[in-house]
C-alpha cells in the first residue's frame, strides 16, 4: 500500500496510476475513466482537474478511489460506482438495480422534442407517457426541454420509480411527472399526445452473451425483451391506440436491427408516417409512427 499511496500523491499521479491498473485488468476507455472518478472524487470539472494537477489527495480520498479501482477491475460499471451520469445535458442518479441511461436514448428524445416543436400547439398541455422510465432519464429529459408539458412515467420496478422520482426533483420538474408502478399503461385511461419508451430489446436467448459488464450487474427485467426482443414493443405499439390523441405520436427505441420490424409492425397496427432514425454508428435506433386521424 504504501508504493500505492506514495504515487497516488497528485492528481496527475493518481491519473496514471488508475489508469494503468484499469487498463491492465483490459478495462476498455482506462484513461476515461480515471479521470471521471477524479472528477467525482473532488467534485471537480475536466478543465479543473488539469488545472489542478499538481494538487495532493488525502488519505480518504486515496482510500475511496482504491476502492472505486478495485470495484470497476471487478466489472462494475462507473456510472454506479460514482452514483450518477450525464444525460441530454442533465444529471441523473443511477444504482444498481437500475438499468443505466445510454447515449443512443438521447436519439430518442431529440427526435420526440424536434417532432413535438414542429407539430401544432395541441389545445390543452402536452401530455406525455414514457414507459418503463427505469432512471427516468427520458421523462425528465423531455419534462425539462418541453415546458409546460406533463409526463407521466411508469415501471415495474419500484426501485427504479423512487430513483426517478428524486431525478425529477433534482431536476426542478417533479411537479409536472408523475410516476404509477404499472405494467406498461397507466391504470386511468387518459389521453396522451405523445407516447415513448425504451423498453427491453435483447432476446432472452442472447442474454448470456451480453457483456459481462450489463449481464451481470443490471436488471435483467430491463434488458430481456422475449423471444426475438420484441415483446415490449409489440405490446405498446397495440396498447398505445388506444391511449393516443389522433395523429399523437409513437417513438420507440429498438436494438439493432429491429427498425424494420418494429416499423412494420406500427404499420400493420395502422399508424401512419412511420420513420427510422439513426444513431451516430448509422444504426435505426429510434422508430416513431402518427396515430391515424389529424395533425
Ligand atoms: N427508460 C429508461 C430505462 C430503460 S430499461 C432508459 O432509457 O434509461 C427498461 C425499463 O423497463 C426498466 O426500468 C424495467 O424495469 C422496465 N420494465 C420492464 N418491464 C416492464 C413492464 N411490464 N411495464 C413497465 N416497465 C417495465
Amino acid at each position: 500500500m504504501t508504493t500505492t499511496q506514495a504515487a497516488l500523491r497528485t492528481l496527475t499521479a493518481a491519473r496514471v496510476l488508475v489508469r494503468e491498473r484499469l487498463a491492465a485488468a483490459g478495462i476498455p476507455n482506462p484513461l476515461t475513466n480515471a479521470e471521471r472518478m477524479l472528477e467525482c472524487l473532488l467534485d471537480i470539472s475536466r478543465v479543473e482537474l488539469y488545472l489542478f494537477r499538481q494538487q495532493g489527495l488525502t488519505e480518504s480520498q486515496q482510500t475511496q478511489l482504491d476502492h472505486w479501482v478495485q470495484e470497476r477491475v471487478s466489472g462494475k460499471p462507473l456510472q454506479y460506482l460514482l452514483g450518477h451520469t450525464g444525460f441530454y445535458g442533465l444529471d441523473i442518479l443511477v444504482e444498481k438495480g437500475v438499468f443505466i441511461p445510454r447515449p443512443e436514448t438521447e436519439r430518442l428524445v431529440e427526435e420526440v422534442i424536434r417532432l413535438v416543436s414542429e407539430s401544432p400547439v395541441p389545445s390543452h398541455p402536452l401530455r406525455i407517457l414514457d414507459i418503463g422510465t427505469g432512471s427516468g432519464a427520458i421523462a425528465v429529459a423531455l419534462a425539462v426541454n418541453l415546458s409546460g408539458a406533463e409526463v407521466v412515467a411508469t415501471d415495474v420496478s419500484e426501485p427504479a420509480l423512487l430513483l426517478a422520482r428524486k431525478n425529477a426533483t433534482r431536476n426542478g420538474i417533479a411537479d409536472r411527472v408523475h410516476f404509477a408502478l404499472v405494467d406498461l399503461f397507466p391504470a386511468t385511461r387518459e389521453a396522451f399526445d405523445v407516447i415513448v419508451s425504451n423498453p427491453p430489446y435483447i432476446s432472452s436467448s442472447t442474454i448470456p452473451n451480453l457483456m459481462p459488464e450489463v449481464r451481470d450487474f443490471e436488471p435483467h427485467e430491463a434488458l430481456d425483451g422475449g423471444p426475438d426482443g420484441l415483446n415490449f414493443h409489440r405490446r405498446i405499439i397495440e396498447g398505445a391506440k388506444a391511449l393516443l390523441t389522433p395523429g399523437g405520436l409513437v417513438a420507440l427505441e429498438v436494438g439493432e436491427g429491429q427498425a424494420e420490424m418494429v416499423a412494420a409492425i406500427m404499420q400493420k397496427t395502422g399508424y401512419r408516417d412511420h420513420r427510422i432514425e439513426k444513431d451516430l454508428c448509422e444504426v435505426g435506433r429510434v422508430v416513431i409512427a402518427r396515430k391515424g386521424g389529424h395533425g
